[in-house]
């Protein structure tokens, strides 16, 4: 090879460009990304949920020796908890060595709720020889997705007396699933001449869940009351006991590997499991003489309301108590703390590239990327984080090494988004967006790559650090 120009040279030193992070890691950081890939999709499978992402938390954190706090109890350097919100949320943490009130909380954010098909209170009715549950569906999806698939059912039933019944249907080989209808190409002439907005409507999303007539003459809604009696039978559930349910259709496929190169990974809500678990099994796994949280919370595909929700105090009274505990000014902690708020982002996709501002968007395993400002019409409603703290971030990622890039979700003003960020920074705490790339976000079946996906556990441990 010719040596190169002094022209080339200069270029090397002075511009800047994204590295593929499979082409520039070496055989066993690659390795590395394809083993840890492996427990990110079990935890996929087992969690579809924001209350089984939760239990499943819990059970990671009990096997490594992490033990439940409640506010009040006792706390020490070195001790290993975590806290749960009402089974929907959860914040596993370490306190650390150093003095709380000078080095605050390090805090990685991020959501374990995600799209889906929420089963009305008033649900259950037969027509034609088939019998539905009447839907509403949750955060923001194309309707027309989510038809013809696979659908499990999750959740919980809250019965008369007060016992809650867990379920989950369509998971286990064997299991029946479920199903929204579509029209058929032949007869969707008008359909399909019409907005896809409208294409299926929201009181289209009726889930299928019986077709078997009760044997008794007398009975006019004969298929909903053989499955009302499946449901007593098997749950001791009346249909009254959907008042006060909280039941989610979701799809029923598992994650796999995509490409005959197995780069990728397709699964449902990688939004945003693919940052959840990360944080979690950062903070699980790793020691640090910071105090770090990992907060798993629930509602942010509905603007992180309710208790649940990052917007609720229990999240500030957590930290407040930790820091009170340990004899700090809890308002100084919280002051000298610094969050990753991490969340998806939208990966370049070059069958849609009218969207997007390639310059700025995040490209396919070019690393986590960080999302200094979002939102649209001049970043309105967006965290915009400060060039100091993202500048500090940066230099963490350098000296450990971490391969990531910055991103803009779409171009300006033509779509945009938020998420946590916002509501961290309200508690005066240095905060910036840091997500993993997403294809095809918010469809039942979205895809990232597993060199993204480990860029971004790599850059929670050089948060910890
Ligand atoms: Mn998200
Ligand atoms: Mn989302």
């Amino acid at each position: 090879m010719s040596e190169n120009s002094a022209g080339q040279e200069l270029l090397k030193e002075l511009a800047y460009k994204k590295t593929n992070y499979f082409e520039t890691a070496t055989k066993d950081e690659r390795d590395a990304m394809f083993i840890y890939a492996d427990g990110y999709k079990a935890f996929l499978d087992a969690a579809k949920t924001e209350r089984e992402a939760c239990d499943y938390a819990v059970s990671l954190a009990k096997k490594k020796g992490f033990t439940e706090y409640k506010f009040g109890d006792p706390l020490h350097p070195g001790d290993r908890k975590y806290f749960v919100n009402r089974g929907k949320s959860v914040v596993v943490f370490r306190i650390g060595t150093k003095n709380l009130e000078k080095d605050g909380f390090r805090i990685i954010a991020s959501h374990i709720d995600a799209p889906r098909i929420d089963i009305k209170q008033n649900p259950l009715y037969e027509d034609s020889g088939m019998a539905f549950l009447k839907t509403h569906y949750y955060g923001g999806i194309k309707k027309y997705q989510w038809t013809a698939i696979p659908l499990a059912l999750h959740g919980v039933v809250i019965l008369k007396d007060g016992t809650k019944v867990e379920l989950k249907v369509g998971e286990e080989a064997g299991d029946p699933v479920f199903y929204i209808n579509d029209l058929l190409p032949h007869l969707g002439g008008e359909q399909m001449n019409g907005k896809a907005s409208g294409i299926i409507e929201g009181e289209q999303l009726n889930v299928l869940v019986g077709g078997l007539p009760y044997p008794d003459k007398e009975v006019s809604e004969k298929i909903k009351l053989s499955v009302l009696s499946i449901l007593h039978e098997k749950y001791g559930i009346c249909e009254e006991d959907f008042l006060s349910a909280e039941l989610s259709a979701v799809p029923a496929f598992g994650a796999r590997d995509v490409g005959f190169d197995r780069a990728l990974i397709g699964a449902y809500g990688h939004d945003d499991r693919v940052c959840a678990y990360p944080a979690l099994t950062a903070v699980l796994d790793n020691e640090t003489e910071h105090t770090v949280l990992a907060m798993l919370v629930d509602k942010e595909e509905i603007g992180s309301e309710g208790t649940t929700g990052i917007q609720c105090k229990v999240y500030e009274d957590l930290m407040d108590e930790i820091a009170i505990t340990l004899r700090c000014n809890h308002r100084r902690a919280r002051a000298n703390s610094k969050c990753l708020s991490s969340d998806v982002t939208a990966a370049y996709d070059p069958n849609f590239a009218g969207v997007y501002e390639k310059m700025n968007a995040a490209m396919l395993s070019c690393g986590t990327a960080m999302c200094k400002f979002t939102g649209a019409r001049g970043k309105s409603g967006s965290n915009d984080a400060n060039a100091e703290f993202v500048g500090e971030v940066r230099k963490m990622f350098a000296e450990n090494g971490v391969v990531w890039q910055t991103s803009e979700l779409g171009k300006v003003d033509v779509g945009g988004g938020g998420t946590v960020a916002k509501f961290v920074a309200q508690l005066n705490i240095d905060t910036v967006d840091l997500g993993v790339p997403v294809i095809s976000m918010h469809a039942p079946w979205e895809v990232i790559s597993k060199a993204d996906l480990y860029s971004n556990y790599k850059a929670f441990l050089a948060f910890m650090k």
